[in-house]
């Protein structure tokens, strides 16, 4: 059994506040013409990069309407 109920707001309020986390991580680290992150400094894509691309991914699915599946 999953713990959140996905229809619930309390998930959504979690997605959405995850899902923004996500993209403020891919915001940040971004590639510099270098190669590396400009934010942390690591060879691109670096880990945060790769955490905040899993988290608007996953959490995205969960905000996106469904009106747009089509
Ligand atoms: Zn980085």
């Amino acid at each position: 059994m999953p713990v959140w109920d996905s229809r619930s707001d309390g998930f959504l309020a979690y997605a959405r506040s995850q899902h923004d986390f996500g993209a403020e991580l891919l915001a940040r680290h971004a590639p510099e013409q270098t190669g590396c992150c400009r934010d942390c400094g690591r060879v691109f894509p670096c880990e945060a990069h790769e955490q905040g691309v899993r988290m608007t991914e996953h959490y995205g699915y969960w905000l996106s309407d469904p009106s747009d599946a089509g």
